[in-house]
């Protein structure tokens, strides 16, 4: 019997929807409340290392992943001279049938969650939040930014960095942190000969990322002291443009520099981490993806922590009689492994930064494609 019986999810996002989708055929009903009323997503692209796959195919959706996205192998490396360091293979740990990795396009993604999600059964209302939470002894009564009112066994915030419920329901917790780094993202043309994800080790790191068949994006990794930088948008091609200047004796990168053209295609992000100590429960509230734990990108590991948070939350509220003990189970089997994934993404961001002549990025990006491979 699972330990509960009403959940409301808050966040229709990566980890929102994977919750809900864990919780298909559990007798366990899912509300999902999303703030956007549009419930889209911006268009540029997402790695999925092995560990990503292997949860989706707990969730039973790799197989659509892979099928809209790029399956690939390894992450190859080189200098900013244009001269190879190292391949790096990632392990095929989802199984045989699917590949060690995969490049997929946001939108698409978003679009397969959100149809597993509502086939599961989940009910969504958009363009809404939650305006209070009253804890009682056997419940969570809400109460919604529209006016209307709930009460629920559980109360799953899945609302992303900046989340609602985090503030509402852990007084205290860390604030989002800036890493000093932003990233520029433009989505391109996929050259045939671009079969993996390549980065460059300079200063800027750039990387491409295949996403489809025509599709890759580019990304620029560049350190931005004090607070992350603002440009006008008019400027923002000519912007991500002339932090490729150094890398023009690439032919690659230079066919590729001439391209982005449009300022109103380039995603301009900062890094920002935080990880809420635990335990990630308040009674009966419980914090999962970004709302938990953010990372910087160079591990590519955020939404893949996101995605096996819900698959061990709702393998938890499967398996266990109590929601205790569920919760219990859900902190101990997900705090250590996420703390070591930011602690290492914050490195890799502070060796860029610093220029550290100690730094040995491929190394901690070893450690961390081994401990994603641990099992979950
Ligand atoms: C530049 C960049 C690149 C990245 N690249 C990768 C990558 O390649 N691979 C990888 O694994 N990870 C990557 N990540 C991390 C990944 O994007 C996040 O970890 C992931 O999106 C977290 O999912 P989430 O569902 O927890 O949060 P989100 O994706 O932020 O979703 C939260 C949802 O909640 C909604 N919401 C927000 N506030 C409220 C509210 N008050 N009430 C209701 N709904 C609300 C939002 O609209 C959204 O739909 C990257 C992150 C960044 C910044």
């Amino acid at each position: 019997m699972p330990s509960v019986e009403k959940i409301l999810i808050v966040g229709g996002g990566i980890a929102g929807l994977c919750t809900a989708v864990g919780l298909k055929n559990s007798g366990i009903k899912a509300e999902i409340v999303e703030l956007n009323p549009k419930w889209d997503v911006y268009g540029v692209g997402i790695i999925q290392l092995a560990n990503a796959l292997r949860a989706l195919a707990a969730l039973g959706l790799a197989k659509e992943a892979i099928a809209e996205g790029f399956p690939m192998s390894s992450l190859v490396m080189w200098r900013p001279d244009g001269e190879p360091i190292a391949t790096l293979p990632q392990p095929q740990i989802a199984g045989p049938d699917f590949p060690p990795q995969n490049g997929i396009a946001r939108p698409k993604l978003h679009s397969i969650l959100q149809k597993a999600a509502q086939a599961a059964g989940a009910r969504v209302r958009l363009g809404l939040t939650v305006a209070h939470l009253e804890p009682t002894p056997h419940s969570v009564k809400v109460s919604f930014t529209d006016g209307s009112h709930g009460e629920y066994d559980l109360v799953v915030g899945a609302d992303g960095l900046r989340s609602r419920v985090r503030r509402l329901a852990f007084p205290g917790a860390p604030e989002p942190q800036y890493e000093g780094q932003v990233v520029w993202r433009y989505n391109l043309p996929r050259p045939a000969e671009v079969d993996n994800i390549w980065m460059w080790m300079g200063d800027p790191k750039v990387g491409i990322v295949p996403l489809g068949p025509n599709l890759m994006y580019m990304f620029i990794t560049d350190a931005a002291p004090g607070s992350p930088p603002r440009f006008p948008e008019a400027a923002l091609a000519q912007e991500m443009q002339k932090r490729l200047d150094g890398y023009r004796h690439i032919p690659l990168l230079a066919q590729l520099r001439a391209q982005i053209t449009d300022p109103s295609k380039v995603v301009l992000r900062p890094f920002e981490t935080i990880l809420v100590p635990a335990p990630w429960n308040q009674g009966r509230v419980v914090l999962i993806g970004d709302a938990a734990h953010a990372m910087t990108a160079h591990i590519a590991q955020g939404a893949a922590m996101a995605i096996e948070d819900a698959v061990v939350l709702t393998e938890e509220l499967r398996r266990q009689t109590s929601l205790e003990a569920a919760l219990q189970a859900y902190n101990h089997r997900r705090f250590d492994r996420v703390r070591q994934m930011v602690e290492m993404s914050r490195q890799l961001c502070i060796w860029e930064r610093t220029h550290d002549p100690k730094a040995d990025p491929v190394g901690v990006t070893m450690a961390s494609v081994q401990l994603a491979a641990q099992p979950i």
